[in-house]
């Protein structure tokens, strides 16, 4: 018991050490349904109305829905366990162009299972794009994953991926270009929702990728070694709209 204690205490520390602000996980008394009551800066955690992810169910096909210019190069890779996930930090790695409007990529990040619901279903993983425009607002392209064949860009990344929660870790002669997490075919779901991670924050554009992208089954097993299980429940809709680009 007390071994376990410390082994606890210790992997707490160290996520202090390397995650900003209060400590919250993805179970228990630190777990999703408590994330307002750890720090005052969460509140939107739970009294948000446009929260992430949801559940994508009835959706409005818009024909005109414009379209995602991904235009993206090779990057020196940038990888970090924080403790939550493993994220690839970007650095002039390119932009996003949604009708007109230039978002910039800064990380990448994956979650298994997939946070966000198609119909109810939970795919394998997920990566997180995150993109930021000039004013800060934050749009997140969601590229979904089941098993089949093994994915290049993820065995570039686990080859480099540090095991524990640490620091950035810079891969000398390693490129890396988040292109390559991409599916072929670019049909997308939009809404409005926020942070799937505490503080929550709201006012983020998401467009979930309608076509999955695969990775063998020892990739999907290697992330859910890691982490398995850090996708937040899905939150209620309150009368969003899920636009659909075909
Ligand atoms: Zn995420």
């Amino acid at each position: 018991m007390l071994r376990q204690l410390s082994v606890i205490t210790l992997s707490c520390l160290s996520l202090v050490a390397f995650a900003e602000g209060p400590h919250w996980t993805y179970e228990g008394a630190h777990g999703p349904a408590h994330w307002a009551d750890l720090d005052k800066n969460f509140a939107e955690c739970r009294l948000g109305h446009a929260q992430s992810p949801i559940d994508i169910r009835n959706t409005r096909i818009k024909a005109d829905a414009p379209d995602l210019a991904f235009a993206y190069q090779p990057r020196p890779l940038a990888i970090i366990n924080n403790g939550h996930t493993v994220q690839v930090n970007e650095t002039g790695a390119g932009t996003l162009t949604i009708d007109g409007h230039v978002y910039e990529i800064v990380q990448l990040h994956f979650h298994t299972p997939s946070e966000e619901r198609i119909r109810g279903r939970a795919y394998d993983l997920v990566a997180h794009l995150v993109h930021k425009d000039e004013a800060g607002k934050l749009a997140v392209v969601a590229v979904l994953f089941k098993a089949g064949h093994e994915n290049g860009a993820l065995k570039t990344l686990f080859a480099n991926m540090p095991v524990g929660a640490g620091p950035e870790h810079s891969v000398a002669g390693v490129m890396f270009n988040p292109a390559d997490l991409l599916p072929a075919a670019r049909g997308y779901y939009h809404f409005r929702g926020s942070l799937t991670t505490p503080p929550c924050s709201e006012g983020v554009a998401w467009y979930v990728l309608k076509t999955p992208v695969e990775a063998s089954r020892a990739q999907l097993a290697l992330l859910h070694k890691l982490y398995a299980r850090n996708a937040r429940p899905v939150q209620p809709l309150n009368g969003r709209e899920v636009i659909e680009h075909l």
